[in-house]
């Protein structure tokens, strides 16, 4: 796990103030604060909060499409932009959605400040577009809520030591949202989109799809990183690291959405929680590869060197001296994949490279999994009444995933979502 290290905390509270006065993070994405009326939305939603007898600080995101937006004109001037400066132009937008919710907030007679990334002294490495936070210095922060401010925090955004602008990639206003409710100690951190929480599974795919009430840290972040988008992945390491309850909730609606927490007894007995499928990703297969030893690691050090991040990995039994090998890259990285594989295949005369885009990745989630056996043989076996092939296989502890022809992906998510008893409720335990 890789979730930022040495985050400094403040004191929040003086000794004078009532204990009864619970700090709460929010954050608001870019549909949110989508247009004019959203943000005036956002306000009274965060001045309710602080009525409620809350301390609130609120992070948002740049309004949607705006990050699109400004990625757009980068690329119309360069298609290898500095990174320096294409951070610089990418930050922006979150600047201008912070001073508008203040602005709003005033409007409705409410007391608001709004700050960047770097006046609150987030500070990241120096991995621009991607960037890790290092530490936050948040005294700006605590100053304000004692004026009984709402605070209004630009997400997405850090400085390095050197004070350059830096981004925490896409979707990091989450991160930045959690990293703040960490250092700050804050009782909740709640992050508002526009569904009203984390489902069983997509339900524009599956539509008895429910609600989760809640789910553990460890199997947000498996369905976080195999494509189901509620959640920055990073956002939920940090939030499990620092043991931050994290809530998923609509910002248009009053459900009180899903709460990502500690695992305890009851989920155990929930084989599966979720299931995830992922169309992002391509399959690579080499036929012929040499069966000795340091192939394997030629070939995935040549992708490696260039960024190229390797999902599920197969390698088939040797036979006279060769085995076939797959594996899935990002689609995004398929060229580039394949030029590197087949230079590779040359150099340590394999037989042919080929490439398959039209695949799709199906998993199962559980903490429940560690205790039942069979989970994995049942997967297969509905797979395989459905006449669905899978290509390739990879599980971990609480996951079981598999590759399959894209075309079935809606059947393997609804097969899988009734047999595994996703359909119902959960009997109460
Ligand atoms: N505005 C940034 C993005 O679109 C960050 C975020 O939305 O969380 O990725
Ligand atoms: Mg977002």
């Amino acid at each position: 796990m890789t979730a930022e290290r040495q985050l400094t905390t403040v004191t929040r509270r003086s000794k004078e103030e009532p204990a009864n006065v619970a700090l709460i993070v929010q954050k608001y994405g870019g549909t949110s604060v989508g247009d004019i009326d959203r943000i005036k939305n956002v306000a009274r939603r965060c001045i309710a909060a602080q009525a409620a007898g809350n301390d609130v600080v609120v992070v948002v995101s740049a309004m949607s499409g705006e990050t699109n937006r400004l990625l757009k004109l980068v690329s119309q001037i360069t298609e290898r932009p500095s990174e320096r400066e294409q951070d610089v132009v990418v930050a922006t937008g979150e600047q201008v959605s912070i001073g508008l919710v203040a602005m709003a907030i005033h409007a409705q007679g409410g007391e608001a400040t709004s700050f960047l990334g770097h006046q609150v002294q987030i500070v990241t490495d120096s991995t621009f577009s991607k960037a890790r936070i290092k530490r936050i210095d948040a005294e700006k922060i605590v100053e304000a809520l004692k004026q009984k401010h709402i605070v209004v925090v630009a997400g997405f955004q850090g400085q390095d030591e050197q004070g350059n602008v830096t981004t925490l990639g896409r979707g990091g206003s989450d991160t930045t949202a959690v990293a703040l409710a960490a250092a700050l100690k804050a009782d909740a951190c709640e992050i508002y989109t526009d569904v009203d929480g984390v489902y069983t599974t997509d339900p524009n795919v599956c539509p008895p799809a429910r609600k989760l009430n809640r789910i553990s840290y460890e199997e947000m972040l498996e369905l976080a990183s195999l494509g189901a988008k509620v959640l920055q992945i990073r956002s939920v390491e940090f939030a499990m690291k620092y043991k931050v309850p994290l809530w998923v909730k609509s910002s248009f609606s009053d459900d009180p959405g899903t709460l990502v927490c500690e695992e305890d007894k009851s989920m155990e007995n929930v084989v599966v929680s979720g299931i995830a499928y992922d169309k992002n990703e391509a399959k690579i297969a080499i036929s012929g590869v040499p069966d000795v030893p340091g192939v394997a690691a030629k070939i995935f050090g040549a992708l490696d060197s260039q960024n190229i991040v390797v999902d599920l990995i197969v390698q088939t039994a040797s036979k006279d001296g060769r085995t076939d090998l797959s594996f899935t890259v990002g689609k995004t990285d398929l060229a580039k994949a394949r030029e590197t594989v087949e230079t590779v295949a040359r150099e340590v005369k394999a037989g042919g490279v080929e490439t398959d885009g039209d695949v799709a990745k199906v998993s199962i989630v559980g903490v429940g999994m560690r205790n039942h056996s069979g989970v994995a043989a049942k997967m297969f076996q509905l797979l395989a009444s459905e006449g669905i092939n899978i290509q390739l296989i990879s599980t971990s502890e609480i996951k079981v995933s598999c590759l399959i022809h894209s075309k079935y992906t809606e059947l393997a998510v609804r097969t899988l979502h009734t047999a595994f008893g996703l359909d119902k409720p959960p009997a109460a335990s």
